[in-house]
């Protein structure tokens, strides 16, 4: 149970008074619109003496789509269905469906910030993995970092670029924006074999903060043959029985491949442009797809 309330602020750019703290907003009636029954919450805007929708404070808002249709449009996309499906389901036009996929997985990101920052989340353990996509045609590899908390199955941060350093480093980046570290207690990351995180983690990290279990996995014919555990920083006291794996993270990566269309094998509906791969991520793990809270300011670089 979360208890966490953000304030509310004028939510339009031309407005002297936008995004103003100390400016009070008080509720001014609802409304309903031609192509929605569904009642929404009108504000009135003290200092710039106008009235808004609580929909400003949306992405999706000036799109022509009514709640519901909002609704099975992230609901459709978080089953896996490709937008031209879901185009034709809800009979609009496909490039309709891709505005509303964007604007979700934006305001989708939104919610996940304030979220984490809501709560403040004190970091223990951490598993990273990445995953393989690519950008029209398989030379060019997308591929998707990830960091996760094998406990509680919490999606903290994501990146999408290729598969090097400096991706590694932006999802660190990010996510120590978003966690805090304990300071008697160490986090125990587990990853695979891929260089990069131990570059990143030296890198963003301080050596004190973590301890660090690389799981080595040989394979021979796409057979797994043999199972190393390299404790690069710290020993197998450090890691209870249980934790020394990464099973749970790539357990969710195949979470991923069944729910995002661009993500799935042998498919024609393979990814063709990194934001909308990008937002559809978003969508995709944050937790309340359109919830009626006010935004959060955006950290920079997160
Ligand atoms: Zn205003």
């Amino acid at each position: 149970m979360i208890k966490a309330t953000a304030p509310r602020f004028c939510p339009r750019k031309r407005c002297p008074y936008y995004q103003a703290a100390d400016n009070p907003i008080t509720k001014d009636g609802t409304y309903t619109t031609r192509t929605d029954a569904t009642p929404r919450q009108a504000f009135y805007c003290t200092q710039g003496k106008h009235r808004f929708s609580e929909t400003a404070y949306a992405e999706l808002f000036g799109k022509h789509g009514s709640f519901k249709e909002y609704t099975q449009t992230a609901k459709l996309t978080q089953y896996g269905l490709a937008t031209e499906a879901i185009a034709d389901v809800l009979e609009k036009d496909p490039h309709t469906i891709q505005g509303w996929q964007e604007a979700i997985g934006a305001k989708s990101r939104q919610f996940h910030l304030f979220l984490c920052m809501a709560v403040g989340i004190s970091l223990m353990a951490l598993q990273m993995d990445e995953l393989w996509s690519y950008l029209r045609k398989k030379a060019q590899q997308l591929w998707i970092f990830i960091a996760f908390e094998p406990h509680t199955k919490f999606w903290f941060n994501f990146t999408v670029g290729p598969r090097t350093n400096a991706s590694a480093s932006r999802l660190l980046i990010g996510l120590k924006k978003l966690v805090h570290l304990l300071d008697n207690q160490r986090v125990r990351v587990t990853t695979d074999k891929l260089a990069a995180y131990r570059h990143a983690l030296t890198k963003h990290f301080p050596a004190q903060s973590y301890v660090y279990l690389q799981i080595v996995k040989k394979r021979w014919h796409r057979r797994l043959v043999t199972v190393k555990k390299c404790f690069i920083h710290g020993t197998s006291e450090d890691f209870p029985e249980k934790t020394q794996n990464t099973s749970y993270i790539e357990r969710f990566n195949l979470t991923l491949r069944h729910s995002i269309s661009s993500l799935q094998r042998k498919t024609l509906g393979y990814c063709k442009s990194k934001t909308h791969l990008e937002r559809h991520c978003d969508g995709m793990v944050r937790e309340v797809l359109l919830c009626r809270v006010p935004p959060w300011p955006q950290p920079a670089g997160v």
